[in-house]
């Protein structure tokens, strides 16, 4: 029992060399998180990705409703004041503020990697309003938006020769 015991110190310590050895990131995650995180670290770092399931298993597959995007400055605080209230105001104003701020360059991101949210009849974005929301600034693809967005995520991530998905 010892000797097994010390075995698998020895071999997990043995591994945790190796991963340092090779790897500048490691990420948790095949979700949209860690997949755009990898996306957004340098491609000199050799970074790994690792999930508990297969890669294209996650919560982010199953999201069904769509993305949220600030349209304008003049949308500010009617965002900022539906997202806090949708958390019971429990929510750390710095990420909302963060999440709206960012919400812009997040989609030119994702239409980078092709991501196909719906169009009205002049071919620009459709937004729908839905959930705690009380205007319309959700983007959408059909009723599978996080199937949309992770699997165009993955694909990107598969492209990369810096990162390896365990
Ligand atoms: C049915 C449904 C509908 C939704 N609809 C919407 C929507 O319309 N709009 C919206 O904004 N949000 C929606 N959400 C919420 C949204 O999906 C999540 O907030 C988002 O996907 C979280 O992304 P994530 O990358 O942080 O986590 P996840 O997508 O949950 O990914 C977590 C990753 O971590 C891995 N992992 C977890 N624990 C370990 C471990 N111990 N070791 C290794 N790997 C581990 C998992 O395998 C997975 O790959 C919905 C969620 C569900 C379930």
């Amino acid at each position: 029992m010892a000797q097994t015991k010390k075995k698998i110190r020895h071999d997990h310590g043995a591994r945790k060399k190796e991963m340092k050895e090779h790897y500048d990131a490691i990420i948790v995650g095949t979700g949209a998180a860690g997949l755009y995180c990898a996306l957004n670290l340098p491609e000199k770092m050799k970074i790994l990705l690792i999930t508990k399931q297969e890669a294209d298993q996650s919560d982010s597959f199953l999201a069904q409703g769509g993305i949220c995007m600030l349209r304008g400055e003049d949308d500010y605080e009617n965002y900022f004041e539906d997202t806090m209230r949708a958390g019971h105001y429990e929510n750390d104003k710095r990420a909302v503020d963060l999440m709206i701020r960012s919400s812009n360059d997040i989609i030119r991101d994702l239409l980078r990697y092709h991501v196909d949210f719906a169009r009205d009849g002049l071919g620009n974005l459709a937004f729908t309003r839905e959930g705690a929301h009380s205007q319309p600034r959700i983007l959408f693809h059909e009723d599978i938006t996080g199937k949309e967005i992770t699997s165009k995520l993955l694909m990107q991530v598969k492209k990369r020769k810096n990162v390896q998905i365990h």
